[in-house]
């Protein structure tokens, strides 16, 4: 079926603090200065006990552009962002986008084989990363595209430093191209040669990955950025005086536009308190009075966990939202009548640009009531969503299919893979792997996955990925990876492996070996051997026998 656009969803609250929508601006450059302008004293960053207004933020952003155009960084070039959620993430974000680049976002929980693949893929000309990961981000990237290395210090930007952040005040020496704090002093006052990025301008390079072939760049623009901050705000009546925390990693497109640019565009505060520690993240909420953010499940899972949380630790708090991972109609509940709190659930993907699907402010989810399934929500204004067949031919209302999505928040495509954009996005309407079913209200309800993905904690699993470091070790014959239901995180990675014979591996041998190759959240957590896996007739192991299978595994040669 087709969801037509409601008008009416337009006239949803819409903030009447700034005088011209995100949308109508060019640029996030225009949308930043028109909100600078506008409300130059505000803080626009905070972080523990420091803060930053807009105008500074606009100086210190100013004077970091110039030192990036100084080392020949010019519109188009792609640079790494290698950082957790701290001040100089936006800062660096405003940069790039003041020179018309675009900011690479690169998590730093990456080993160095999966930094340089994107890396290279990119071709990024620049990275900013800690000053902790100097050496190794060095190591990684001799011989690559980039022709600069900045770091910069967790502990700049504030001066409280908590312990239960920061093990150490030490300070490594800085990278090779210099210190970003120190750069912004040295460039103080100056000003890159003036650029007009448009709306076609590549804003986020976002790695996602695939079923089958290598991790491939999302192009989110600066006019697919502007179109879901706009829809947001509509919503959410975000605006002056609201305090958005950055729940959600910066290095996701989710922390990235619904936390990050989101504030930055809205008149709002931003908090920051680095990479996501429960109890400092519950502080932060009452702390700094936070009204709105967006975070993983998992997140909210633990802030519940904590034994000391109390309502009043989100008694400001306007708008919740998690997306990214389903999420239990239960888990919604017990939050609200704890903390009197509704998480509202909203939808989206890399190449959506984050939100395009989400239950409207003050409204409730209704649950599916076959499936147990709680809505995602109802589609954001300009979104067409339709739910088609396998041959693309829309299903009847109520009915299952694949998910299929289009409208401005939409990327024109994947970087320099004009193949997989036709694929995956064949005349701008984005499959999106998902089934859905549609009722006849328009409340949007996942119910199944056609991908094969394994989603732990909102974070991305493709089993390809982790077969192949499977399959580095010499003792593995065959590998097969899949995602197993886990109350914490939602789903948890599971290998199963047969061996050569002759050779022997234990479990925690091929954990070892994969968390030295790979981000700790693609790292399998089980381990089971068998002598062989389950395959299709033709060869091909079966990953969805293995998924469906709980213990004990599967009998070996099944040919279904
Ligand atoms: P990513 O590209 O990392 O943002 O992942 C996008 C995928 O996450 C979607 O295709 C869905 O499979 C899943 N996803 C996103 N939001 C939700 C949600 N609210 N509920 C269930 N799954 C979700």
């Amino acid at each position: 079926m087709t969801v037509p656009e409601d008008p009416a969803r337009d006239s949803l609250p819409s903030t009447g603090a700034v005088a011209k929508t995100a949308e109508a601006h060019d640029s996030l450059v225009s949308a930043w200065r028109a909100r600078v302008a506008r409300n130059p004293d505000a803080a626009a960053l905070r972080y523990f006990d420091g803060a930053l207004s807009a105008r500074e933020a606009d100086a210190a952003s100013d004077a970091l552009a110039a030192a990036f155009e100084a080392r020949g960084t010019r519109r188009g070039d792609r640079v790494g962002v290698y950082l957790q959620n701290v001040p100089q993430y936006a800062l660096v974000l405003l940069a790039l986008w003041k020179l018309g680049a675009t900011a690479l976002g690169l998590n730093p929980m990456y080993r160095r084989h999966e930094l340089r693949r994107i890396v290279d893929d990119a071709a990024a000309v620049g990275i900013v990363c800690a000053d902790t990961d100097v050496e190794e981000t060095l190591g990684t990237l001799a011989g690559s595209t980039v022709r600069w290395l900045i770091s910069t210090s967790a502990l700049d930007y504030q001066s409280r430093d908590d312990p239960r952040v920061f093990t150490t005040t030490d300070r490594p020496a800085p990278a090779p191209d210099g210190d970003l704090v120190a750069l912004i002093e040295e460039f103080a006052g100056s000003r890159p040669a003036p650029v007009r990025p448009a709306r076609d301008d590549v804003a986020f390079l976002t790695y996602t990955s695939g079923t089958t072939g290598p991790p491939k760049g999302a192009m989110n623009t600066h006019g697919n950025v502007l179109s879901v901050v706009e829809s947001c705000r509509a919503w959410t009546g975000l605006g002056a005086g609201d305090v958005v925390l950055a729940v959600a990693p910066l290095f996701h497109i989710t922390g990235a536009v619904v936390n990050a640019a989101i504030a930055l565009l809205s008149d709002a505060t931003l908090v920051l308190a680095g990479r996501f520690r429960p109890e400092v993240v519950l502080d932060a909420f009452a702390e700094h009075g936070v009204t709105f953010t967006v975070g993983s499940i998992t997140a909210y899972n633990a802030l519940y966990a904590l034994p000391h949380a109390k309502p009043e630790h989100f008694a400001s708090v306007k708008t919740l939202y998690s997306g990214g991972a389903p999420i239990p109609p239960t888990t919604v509940e017990r939050f609200r009548e704890r903390f009197g709190v509704y998480i509202h659930n909203v939808y989206g993907m890399t190449e959506t640009t984050s939100a395009v699907i989400a239950v409207p402010p003050g409204r409730t989810a209704p649950v599916h009531a076959p499936s147990g399934t709680l809505s995602v929500g109802l589609p954001l204004p300009h979104l067409t969503v339709r739910v088609v067949d396998p041959h693309g031919r829309p299903v009847p209302s109520g009915e299952q299919g694949e998910l299929e999505l289009s409208g401005p928040q939409v990327v024109p495509g994947y970087w320099g893979r004009a193949e997989a954009t036709a694929q995956t996005m064949p005349a701008g309407r984005l499959r999106t792997g998902d089934v859905a079913i549609v009722d006849a209200e328009g409340w949007v309800y996942l119910v199944d996955r056609l991908k094969d993905q394994i989603n732990v904690s909102g974070y991305k699993v493709w089993p390809r990925e982790v077969e192949d470091v499977l399959y580095e070790h010499p003792a593995v014959l065959e590998a097969a990876v899949v995602g197993r239901p886990d109350a914490y995180r939602g789903e948890t990675v599971v290998a199963y492996v047969s061996l050569r014979s002759g050779r022997s591996a234990t479990q925690d041998e091929l954990i070892a070996f994969s968390r030295e190759r790979l981000a700790a959240y693609k790292c399998p957590r089980q381990v089971h051997f068998i002598a062989d896996l389950p395959k299709t007739q033709s060869g091909k192991i079966r990953r969805a026998r293995l998924r469906d299978a709980a213990a004990p595994v599967p009998p070996s040669g099944a040919t279904d």
